[in-house]
């Protein structure tokens, strides 16, 4: 699941500089795709992918922390290593690991953002892709809540006017432009969606 949201990441590096260039300093998907291609590679190494989902979520927040740069670096960091942390020793991602995961992942990040809901940030998708995922019992319906939930998020990120970051200085010309984090956070949970449902075997010829 990991490697596919990383490759998700990895391609849809032009779509996040877009969105940064319009909203910030363009960095955004420079870093996020750096920082996710050496999460991909740390998890296709021989072992790389051995350990609990624990341990898992924890080396790509670690990766991302020393990989990705900026406040996004950090702060995705913050997600898979507070969620990571909330999984625990459970054996499997099963629905109630997933809903820890993006529960906890999603307040790890407000409480080292400070961010409110309708910043224009990250979170104006987690909180809404968290919220979805509680209601839903298996992980397919519940990823797949999470992901329209996101999706819708950074829609409504467009109409924002960014009160923190780089966007901040900017103020009403944010408007109109998604915000790259939400934009981030929203592919996340959409490949991990898509993963669970089999979607990106079917997308193979
Ligand atoms: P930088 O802003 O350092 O250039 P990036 O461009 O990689 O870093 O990431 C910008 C994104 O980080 C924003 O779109 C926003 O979603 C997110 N972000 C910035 N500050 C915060 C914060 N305090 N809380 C949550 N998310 C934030
Ligand atoms: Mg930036």
């Amino acid at each position: 699941m990991l490697v596919h949201v990383a490759r998700r990441i990895e391609e849809s590096e032009s779509l996040l500089t877009d969105a940064d260039r319009a909203t910030g300093d363009g960095d955004h998907g420079i870093g996020m795709s750096r920082g996710f291609e050496a999460v991909r590679r740390e998890l296709e190494l021989p072992d790389g992918s051995g350990g609990t989902v624990a341990e898992l979520l924890d080396t790509t927040g670690r990766t991302l922390l020393t990989s990705v740069g900026g406040a996004s670096g950090i702060l995705f960091a913050t997600f898979f290593r507070g969620g990571a942390a909330a999984v625990g020793d459970r054996e499997t991602f099963d629905a109630e690991a997933l809903r820890l995961f993006l529960a906890e992942g999603t307040e790890a990040v407000r409480q080292r953002g400070k961010a409110s809901p309708g910043d224009k940030t990250m979170l104006d998708a987690l909180l809404p892709a968290a919220e979805a995922a509680a209601n839903e019992d298996s992980p397919a319906a519940l990823l797949a809540a999470a992901s329209e939930a996101a999706r819708r998020g950074v829609e409504e990120t467009k109409g924002m006017v960014a009160r923190t970051g780089k966007a901040r200085p900017l103020g009403a010309r944010s408007l109109g432009h998604p915000d790259p984090g939400a934009l981030s956070a929203s592919l996340i949970v959409d490949a991990m969606a898509e993963f669970v449902s089999g979607r990106d075997q079917e997308a193979v010829p």
